[in-house]
C-alpha cells in the first residue's frame, strides 16, 4: 500500500476537503498512473450529494471517472503498457472477465464489475476511489489508449461523457441523412453535438438556456430549439430519427416522444433519482421507442478514443485547480458549464 493525494467529502453536505488514501502496489497486471487531469461528470455530483437511492453513497467518497495521466509503473505481467504512455481510465475498474457481459464487451453489466468510486474494493477492503487523486492503480483490461494529439485536459471528459454519448450513437446507426437531436448542453450534451455532427447527422440542440444557442452552433449543432417554447418544438413534429436526452433532472419525456417520426427512438443517458412520467399513447403512436444506455464498454470506449484521435475531437473545458470543485458544482446545479469542468492534478500535488 502506499499513501496518495486525494479531495474527497465526508458526507452529502460536507464541502471537499483535501486528504490522503491507501492505494495497492501495483499487482503483476496493474498499471500505476500519475493523474495528470480529472472531468466532473454530474453523476460524481449525483454520487457525492447521496442523490441516488439504488446507489447509496459510502463517505468518505472520493469522486472522478473521467481520468486521464500517464503510467509511471506497471506490474510484470503487463503487456499493454509502458512506463510514459499516455492512459486513461473510466467509470470501471474491474470485472470478473468471463461471463457473458464481459465476453460480449459490455463489462458495465457484468455482476462483478467495480466502478472507478463507490463499489466495493477487494484489495483495500474499502469502497473504490475515484480521479480526484494524484494517483491510481488500475488492472491493464481497463486501462485506455489516449491518442497522441489530444489535449489530455480536453480528452478526460471522452472517458465518460464521451463514450456514454457515443455508444448509444453508434448502436442507434446514427450518420448521414439521419436527424438527430441532443437534449441538454452540459458535458454529455456537448459531446452527443460533437459526435452526431462528426458522424454526418443533421444536428439539432434542445436547450433550456437560451444563451447557450450560439455555443451550440459553434459546437456543430445546424439548429438550436428552446425546449420552453412550444412552438419552436411544435416545428419539428414527427421528424427526428433519435433523441439523446442527457438532462439531469426530471422533465417532459413526452414533448419529445412527440417530435420522433415513425420508428423513430428516444435514449435516455440522463440519471435523475425521480421517475419520469412515460405517455402510452408517446409511444404507441407511431411505433416508437424508449431506451436507455449506460456507459459503453472497455472495446467500444477504446474505438471512440481512437476516433477523438483521427477526427481531433476533445471536450470544450474549463480547467479548474482544486480548490474550486465545490464552486464547480454548484455551477452545474445552475446549468453554468462550458461545457465540461476539467480539474488539473498539478494543484494537488502543489498542497
Ligand atoms: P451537466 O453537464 O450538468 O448537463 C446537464 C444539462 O441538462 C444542463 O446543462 C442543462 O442543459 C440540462 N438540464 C439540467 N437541469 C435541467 C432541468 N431541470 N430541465 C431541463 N434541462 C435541464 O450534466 P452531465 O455531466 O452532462 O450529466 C447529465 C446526466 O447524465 C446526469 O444525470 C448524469 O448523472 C448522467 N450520466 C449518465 C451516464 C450514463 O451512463 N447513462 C453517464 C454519465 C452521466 P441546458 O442548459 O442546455 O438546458
Ligand atoms: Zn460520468
Amino acid at each position: 500500500m502506499y499513501q496518495a493525494k486525494a479531495c474527497s467529502v465526508a458526507s452529502a453536505t460536507a464541502p471537499f476537503t483535501r486528504t490522503t488514501i491507501e492505494r495497492r502496489d501495483p499487482g503483476p497486471r496493474d498499471v500505476q498512473l500519475e493523474i495528470l487531469f480529472c472531468g466532473i461528470c454530474h453523476s460524481d455530483l449525483h454520487q457525492a450529494r447521496n442523490e441516488w437511492s439504488g446507489m447509496p453513497t459510502v463517505y468518505p467518497c472520493v469522486p472522478g471517472h473521467e481520468i486521464v495521466g500517464r503510467v509511471t509503473r506497471v506490474g510484470a505481467a503487463v503487456t499493454k503498457f509502458a512506463p510514459g504512455d499516455r492512459v486513461g481510465v473510466g467509470c470501471m475498474v474491474d470485472s470478473d472477465g468471463s461471463c457473458p457481459q464481459c465476453q460480449e464487451h459490455f463489462e458495465q453489466f457484468c455482476p462483478g464489475a467495480v466502478f472507478t468510486y463507490n463499489s466495493p474494493d477487494r484489495h483495500t477492503g474499502k469502497v473504490t476511489y475515484g480521479g480526484y487523486s494524484d494517483s491510481v492503480v488500475v488492472d491493464e483490461r481497463f486501462v485506455l489508449r489516449v491518442p497522441g494529439n489530444l489535449d489530455l485536459a480536453g480528452a478526460a471528459p471522452l472517458l465518460c461523457a464521451g463514450i456514454t454519448t457515443w455508444s448509444p450513437m453508434r448502436r442507434q446507426g446514427v450518420g448521414k441523412g439521419q436527424k438527430v437531436g441532443v437534449v441538454g448542453l452540459g458535458g454529455l450534451g456537448h459531446m452527443g453535438v460533437k459526435f452526431a455532427r462528426a458522424l454526418g447527422a443533421q444536428v439539432v440542440v434542445f436547450t433550456t438556456t437560451a444563451g447557450k444557442k450560439a455555443d451550440a452552433l459553434r459546437l456543430g449543432a445546424h439548429e438550436v430549439v428552446v425546449s420552453r417554447d412550444a412552438g419552436e418544438m411544435g416545428k419539428h413534429a414527427g421528424t427526428f430519427d433519435f433523441i439523446l436526452d442527457t438532462v439531469s433532472a426530471r422533465h417532459d419525456l413526452g414533448a419529445y416522444l412527440h417530435l420522433l417520426r415513425r420508428g423513430g427512438n428516444l435514449t435516455l443517458v440522463g440519471a435523475p433519482d425521480e421517475p419520469h412520467a412515460v405517455p402510452a399513447f408517446g409511444l404507441i403512436l407511431g411505433n416508437k421507442s424508449l431506451s436507455g444506455s449506460l456507459i459503453g464498454g472497455i472495446r467500444e470506449t477504446q474505438e471512440m478514443l481512437d476516433f477523438c484521435g483521427e477526427h481531433g475531437i476533445t471536450s470544450d473545458v474549463e480547467v479548474i485547480p482544486v480548490q474550486q470543485i465545490d464552486q464547480a458544482y454548484e455551477r452545474l446545479l445552475r446549468q453554468d458549464v462550458k461545457y465540461r469542468f476539467s480539474i488539473d492534478m498539478a494543484s494537488l500535488r502543489a498542497g
